[in-house]
């Protein structure tokens, strides 16, 4: 089968691989429909963080389920399935308690030794544990809700993920920090899901906050750093912001996020960290803040997610802003470093 590559920074090519194929009885092979490039594909592709030269890209897929393995029963050949971009068993203690990217018997794909997203087909360990099939199948599911079910496996649950750890409510007035498309699912999940009745979205970006407002953000705030922090001072009644979304993970994106809160305050963090931003204490401590962070447990949001999607109240596809076949997957990458795409689907 076909598959995207990992060459070295800057090349990523798609190289003939052996098929996706069953090893342990928990595994299902799933034949992808929809894959995507992610923001954080970017840090290996820019260099900043190492990756093996060789080994597999994407863990972003929804596909046909072919091949279950002899201990599988919640997906059958032939099902729609959302994969999370981690699996996980659901049952160990940290899957019960809801850290499912933290799983006893996690892994992510595209790690030497598994199969990435950006292919023809992925063997999905755990698959009971990990798979969500779309009532309905296939047939149910017109081409047009493929890339919103797509953006579920990753951004639109993690955006959500991080307005949870802000304590984002009902009639919530919310910040968001971050305009890519993390962070502008944190706007749709915050509005429509959390019901948040006010979002700030920080962005400098016209086309991204094109896309905020559209998914629901009330303000959008282009300055950075001492302005931005200002500004958003100003927009609530000079107090910060009671909920903050760090959706970034930079320390100058932190120092945002700390300095915008409001005494008492809740910020929750998905911004995952390739640099290695110290937290200053005091601010915290001072503020009463909580800070809340971690990787998005996908899995644990997806059946609630996907029936959203599927009764139409949800749609995080405008985040995909240039779709291109699997061979062309090298210009999705350049798209999106040189950000002339937000987020780039691969389809066939
Ligand atoms: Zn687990």
């Amino acid at each position: 089968m076909r598959a995207a590559v990992y060459q070295a920074a800057g090349v990523v090519t798609v190289e003939d691989v052996p098929d996706a194929a069953l090893v342990e009885p928990t595994d299902a092979v799933v034949e992808v429909l929809r894959s995507c490039i992610c923001g954080s594909d970017l840090w290996s592709y820019r260099g900043v963080v190492d990756r093996a030269p060789g080994s597999r890209c994407g863990h972003e897929f929804i596909g046909t389920v072919t091949d279950v393995g002899a201990a599988v029963t919640t997906v059958r050949p032939g099902d729609l399935v959302v994969s999370p971009f981690t699996w996980s068993d659901n049952t160990c203690p940290a899957c019960l308690d809801g850290v499912h990217t933290r799983c006893d018997h996690g892994g992510g794909f595209g790690a030497p030794g598994s199969d990435g997203g950006q292919g023809e087909a992925v063997r999905v360990p755990q698959a009971d544990g990990t798979l969500v099939a779309v009532p309905g199948g296939r047939a149910g599911v017109d081409d047009a809700q493929l890339p919103a079910l797509l953006a579920l496996s990753d951004v639109m649950a993690t955006g959500l993920h991080g307005a949870v750890l802000a304590g984002v409510g009902a009639g919530s007035t919310a910040v968001v920090i971050g305009d890519g498309a993390v962070g502008l699912c944190a706007v749709l999940g915050a509005r429509a899901v959390l019901g948040a009745e006010r979002v700030v979205l920080m962005s400098r970006h016209e086309d991204r906050a094109a896309v905020g407002r559209a998914f629901g953000a009330t303000d959008v705030v282009a300055a950075r750093g001492e302005e931005g922090i200002a500004a958003v001072r100003e927009l609530t009644g000079g107090r910060g912001a009671r909920h903050v979304v760090e959706a970034v993970g930079t320390p100058q994106s932190w120092e945002m996020a700390l300095g915008m809160a409001r005494v008492g305050g809740q910020v929750g963090a998905v911004g995952v960290p390739h640099t290695s931003p110290e937290i200053p204490l005091f601010p915290i401590v001072r503020q009463h803040l909580s800070v809340a962070a971690g990787i998005a447990p996908v899995r644990k949001y997806l059946p609630d997610l996907v029936e959203r999607v599927l009764a139409g109240t949800l749609d995080p596809s405008p985040v995909f802003d240039l779709t291109l076949p699997l061979a062309q997957v090298a210009e999705g990458y350049a798209a999106m470093d040189q950000r002339r795409s937000i987020k780039t689907v691969l389809a066939g």
